[in-house]
């Protein structure tokens, strides 16, 4: 009898199990597997890392967006 494949989901840190009985391994659950698609889905990730530093707009840079 093997032993079930435990892994942290990437998403929230929950053991997960990594055995083909998890349909949405890595992730813990359905929930964790769509956040982290969705997050793919707005681009965040494929947003070059790249910064200007003369053009930096801080932590509140939207504070006073056309309201
Ligand atoms: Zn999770």
């Amino acid at each position: 009898m093997t032993a079930p494949r435990i892994a942290a989901c990437p998403r929230c840190g929950t053991s997960t199990r990594l055995d083909p009985q998890n349909v949405w391994r890595p992730f813990c659950s359905e929930r964790c597997k769509l956040i982290d698609l969705g997050d793919w889905m707005s681009g965040r990730y494929a947003l070059p890392v790249t910064e200007d530093p003369e053009n930096e707009p801080g932590p509140e840079h939207d504070r006073d967006a056309d309201r």
